[in-house]
């Protein structure tokens, strides 16, 4: 595979703010494209195939994970989540970096595929407190899931030292100026 582009990966417990803080940074970067992944999990309102994600049911997924087609694969709050190898070398092919949105298990195991040329970025809540607040406020998630997304964020923030930056999405402006900075040493390097 060709490994000459950029790999960022952006990881944070689900409700942090980072889909939020990524739809800004597609503005001020516009050589950085997300990666698209694969998911199981129910479309929400107003999300399209082949924007946010590939949106497939559990059978395809199995039959194109053991087909060999995902970088990296992970069961994520209940549903299945994939980076598809063929869409991330045709994008370092052309030349493009970029930027992956993953949970945990997905970024170790950039970081095993990659080494060091995967730059990873946790994004921290100010407070379990105040994600749950977010979650609840963004109502696109039943109590239930809420309540589990809540669980995997406290394991998730037991390893929020663990990577290579961190920014702690507080004040919305300040963490995008923080998170921009970072973003713009790696692409400088
Ligand atoms: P994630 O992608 O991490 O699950 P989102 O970007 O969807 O999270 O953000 C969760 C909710 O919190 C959304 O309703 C969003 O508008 C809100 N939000 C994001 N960042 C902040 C912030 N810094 N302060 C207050 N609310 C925020
Ligand atoms: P959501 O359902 O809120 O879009 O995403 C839930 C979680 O799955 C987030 O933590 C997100 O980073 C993670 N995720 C999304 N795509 C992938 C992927 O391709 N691989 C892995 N490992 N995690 C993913």
């Amino acid at each position: 595979m060709n490994k000459s582009g950029k790999l960022i990966v952006v990881v944070a417990p689900s409700g942090s703010g980072k889909s939020t803080l990524i739809k800004r940074l597609k503005k001020d970067f516009p050589n950085l494209e997300e990666s698209v992944s694969t998911t199981t999990r129910p479309k929400r309102a107003g999300e399209r195939h082949g924007e946010a994600y590939f949106f497939v049911d559990r059978s395809d997924f199995i039959s194109m994970r053991d087909r060999g087609e995902f970088l990296e694969w992970a069961e994520v709050h209940g549903n299945f989540y994939g980076t598809s190898k063929r869409f991330v070398e045709g994008r370092l092919a052309s030349g493009k970096d970029l930027l992956f949105d993953l949970d945990v298990q997905g970024v170790d195991n950039m970081k095993e595929a990659f080494g060091d040329k995967a730059r990873a970025i946790f994004i921290a809540p100010p407070s379990i407190n105040e994600l749950e607040s977010r979650l609840r406020g963004r109502g696109t998630e039943a109590d239930e899931v809420i309540k589990l997304r809540i669980d995997n964020a406290k394991k998730e923030l037991l390893r929020e030292h663990d990577y290579d930056y961190r920014v702690v999405n507080d004040e919305l402006d300040g963490a995008y100026s923080r998170l921009k900075t970072i973003i713009q040493s790696i692409l400088d390097t």
